[in-house]
Parts: C-alpha cells; sequence; structure tokens
C-alpha cells in the first residue's frame, strides 16, 4: 500500500507531466540483478525488465565497470569524428549478426525509422521503383515505435488518432498469413517489415512457417525483409534471435553461426533494448551493404547515435550474451516457466503463449482486468504489466536463476489461487 513518501512521488509525476502512462503505485529506487527495491525498502523481483531491455539484469558488475571506464575517459563526440570504441563495435555485432553493416542509432523507433528510409532508398536506387511511389508491407497489430511515420501504420486507434495526417506508403496485412502478405505486394513494395513474434501485441506467435514464407516470398518478389527484434532479439526467447527458431533443419541449438545457412535471415534487422545493457538507449539497423551503400554522407544521421559510451556498453552487452551464458538460461529457464505455469491449472489462465523467458498469459476477464492481475502480482512483489488488457507479461532478466525464478513462481501461484478463491 501507498504510504505518504510514495504518494508524494507519484502526485509530482501527475502535477508536472502528462499522463500518457498509467504506472502501477509503486515508486522505485534501486535494483541489482532481478531484484528491485521501492523508496521504502520493500523488495520485488523484476518480471517486466523495462520491457525486455534489462536482459542483462540490473547493474550487471561488468556493464557498470565498462560504463564507469568509458564514461570517465570518452562518452561523447558526434559523428563528426572516429573514435576508437565505434569501429570496434560495428566489428563485433556485424561478426556476431551475419550482416554486412550496421547503422548505429538511439532508441528503436529511431532504428525503425532507419530501416524504412533505407529501404525505401534501395527502393528507387536499386529496384528503380517511381518516384514517391514505395510501399512498405507491415502487419495488423505491429508495434514498432511512437514517432508520427511509425504511428502511421499501427492499426492500435489511441495511438494514432488525432496525431495525423499520417505517413502514407504503408499497408497493413494479416499478421501470421504469408498469403495476404503475397497479395500485398506490387511493383512499388520496397520491404515487408514484421516482428518474428508481436510483443506489445499481446506475445503473438505466428504459424511456424511463416518467416520462412515470407522469406521465400521476399526473395521472389525482390522485395526487402525486414525484421524487428528490439523486442524479441539478444536472447529473449532462447535463441540470439527470434527469427532463428524458423530456421528449418538448422541443426544448432541456441542460435545460427552467422556463416551457416539461415532459411529465415532477413535482409534487415532492427536492435534496440537489451542491446544497451540495461544503461542506456542503444538500437541500430543491421543490413548489407547492397541496402546501407546508399545511406551516403549527410543523407542520415544522429547526434548521439554510436557515441563512444553507447558503443562500448552495447560491445559488451552482445559479447556478454555468450560469455554469461544468457540465451542457454533463457532457453532453459524458459521452458521451466512455461512449463510451471501450464501446470498451476488455474482457470483463470486461458493461454500461455511465449518462447524462452518471454511469456505471455492470457487471462479470463470474467474473474479479473489485466490491470488488477498486475496490482495484484505488485502486492505480493511481482513486477508486471498487462499488455492488450488480458495478456500478462513476464519477462525476467535473463540472468535469472532457478532459486529465483522458484520464488517468483510460488508467488504467482498465490496471486492465481486467491483469485480463484474469491471467484469461487
Ligand atoms: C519497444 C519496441 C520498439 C520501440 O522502441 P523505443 O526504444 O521505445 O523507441 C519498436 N519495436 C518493438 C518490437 C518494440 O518492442
Amino acid at each position: 500500500m501507498l504510504d505518504n513518501i510514495q504518494k508524494s512521488y507519484i502526485k509530482k509525476e501527475s502535477i508536472y507531466g502528462p499522463d500518457n502512462y498509467k504506472p502501477l503505485p509503486v515508486v522505485l529506487s534501486k535494483a541489482k540483478g532481478v531484484w528491485v527495491w521501492d523508496v521504502n525498502d520493500e523488495k520485488y523481483i523484476d518480471m517486466m525488465s523495462g520491457y525486455s531491455a534489462v536482459s542483462h539484469g540490473h547493474a550487471h558488475p561488468e556493464l557498470l565497470r565498462v560504463f564507469h571506464e568509458q564514461s570517465s575517459r570518452l562518452s561523447l563526440t558526434s559523428r563528426a569524428f572516429y573514435t576508437d570504441t565505434l569501429g570496434p563495435y560495428l566489428e563485433t555485432i556485424t561478426k556476431m549478426t551475419g550482416f554486412e553493416m550496421c547503422l548505429p542509432m538511439n532508441s528503436g523507433a529511431e532504428a525503425v525509422e532507419t530501416a524504412i528510409k533505407a529501404s525505401r532508398r534501395w527502393a528507387y536506387r536499386t529496384k528503380k521503383v517511381k518516384p514517391g511511389k514505395a510501399e512498405i508491407i507491415v502487419a495488423d497489430g505491429n508495434f514498432h515505435g511512437r514517432t508520427t511515420t511509425i504511428i502511421s501504420f499501427s492499426s492500435d486507434e489511441n495511438s494514432k488518432d488525432d496525431f495525423g495526417p499520417h505517413t502514407p506508403g504503408f499497408v497493413s496485412v494479416k499478421y501470421g498469413c504469408s498469403k495476404s502478405l503475397e497479395a500485398a505486394i506490387n511493383e512499388n513494395t520496397a520491404a515487408v517489415l514484421i516482428e518474428p513474434i508481436q510483443g506489445e501485441g499481446g506475445i503473438i506467435v505466428p504459424p511456424e512457417n511463416y518467416l520462412k514464407e515470407v522469406r521465400d516470398i521476399c526473395t521472389k518478389k525482390n522485395v526487402l525483409m525486414l525484421l524487428d527484434e528490439i523486442q524479441s532479439g539478444l536472447g529473449r526467447t532462447g535463441k540470439l534471435f527470434a527469427y532463428q527458431h524458423s530456421c528449418g533443419n538448422c541443426s544448432c541449438d541456441i542460435g545460427c553461426k552467422p556463416n551457416q545457412p539461415q532459411e529465415s535471415k532477413p535482409d534487415g534487422l532492427i536492435l534496440g533494448k537489451a542491446l544497451g545493457g540495461g544503461f542506456m538507449p542503444v538500437s541500430c539497423f543491421l543490413s548489407s551493404k547492397e541496402v546501407m551503400q546508399w545511406m551516403n554522407p549527410g543523407s542520415h544521421g544522429s547526434t548521439f547515435g554510436g557515441n563512444p559510451l553507447a558503443a562500448a556498453i552495447a560491445k559488451r552487452s552482445i559479447e556478454l550474451l555468450d560469455e554469461d551464458k544468457l540465451i542457454e538460461n533463457s532457453k532453459v529457464m524458459g521452458e521451466y516457466f512455461k512449463k510451471s505455469l501450464i501446470d498451476m491449472n488455474s482457470k483463470i489462465i486461458k493461454e500461455v503463449r511465449g518462447k524462452g523467458l518471454w511469456l505471455g498469459v492470457e487471462i479470463d476477464p470474467k474473474y479479473i482486468s489485466g490491470k488488477d492481475l498486475s496490482k495484484l502480482c505488485l502486492e505480493n512483489g511481482i513486477l508486471c504489466k498487462e499488455t492488450h488488457e488480458t495478456t500478462i507479461r513476464y519477462a525476467p532478466p535473463l540472468t535469472i536463476s532457478k532459486k529465483e525464478l522458484d520464488w517468483a513462481i510460488k508467488k504467482i501461484k498465490s496471486v492465481f489461487e486467491e483469485v480463484e478463491k474469491k471467484a469461487a
């Protein structure tokens, strides 16, 4: 329950800031690993991880060391000069992902904008689409960010109403249906932009062959396949990238090696969130030289994009995925977590979706709303938040141990039991 200290902080936010978020009633003050404390030193387990931006856990000691070391040496220069951090970072991320080039940005939405701009240039200059005609195909229920162009192709009314006029050039088709996607392609189509699993849309996992079919269609029709793995990427689903679950007979277990054939590998990949190691906004767009060649001097940029601090943190963040075995842990703990939720056999739970440590629990609104369930979780020491009203998302840091996860599972179970008892 809120005391006067918490109430005063909440009041300040609501007086001096607009109401564009509706936070849960808790005021957080510090965090370490999977644990977070409020201003009164009450402890919670973080099952939200900043929408998957805190995959490495809070204040990862090695990232903290890099953060201190790099920020006391060189934080910001702008891209008007070369630095001794950007090149090594670009080399590491392109080798690790198997893409030829990486264009660094800050927020996820900026990296999506970068992908849109780069694929439009490719369409006009390589594919020779008629001037001003390029189209990008997206999926219903998508979430790619909050800029005016990106909300233009959202299907969420509240995120776009009265923010127009909207940017033209986008066509939305049914998510998970490669037939409707293929039917929407014409000679002006530059790219297809989708999430391999829709996150904000409610952890929606498409049919198993979907991405491979999209890949085949894009190749056949000379259209760029762009995947937004801002939330699903970097180990969240138990593979390095979510698209690697759809790489057919690929034999590797956790993440395909970049130089192995990958049946669903996109032409462009968008990363963000966990790339910043839970410390700062870092995002990027990865693609081929063929696409990137048109991003010439003056065409695009960002004051903070690729800054030394961001480059150092991002380089270390992706190295740690391997060193700390975070992808493996996501897979193993995720399977255990999913099974535990299903085994609760709660009548409140209609479905458990997702892969790795990225689970969506679809609840029956007959018993409780997603919002009230999130509040109940909070009162029991679990930080989580509903998405799409009836889906509770559980996405702890990928560092979570079995013991910590068991602590969370026990609490979650008692929450569901409490709701059931009340309903009976
Ligand atoms: C969070 C998210 C974005 C936007 O990232 P921001 O850093 O909030 O701009 C874009 N796409 C997906 C899939 C996301 O989950």
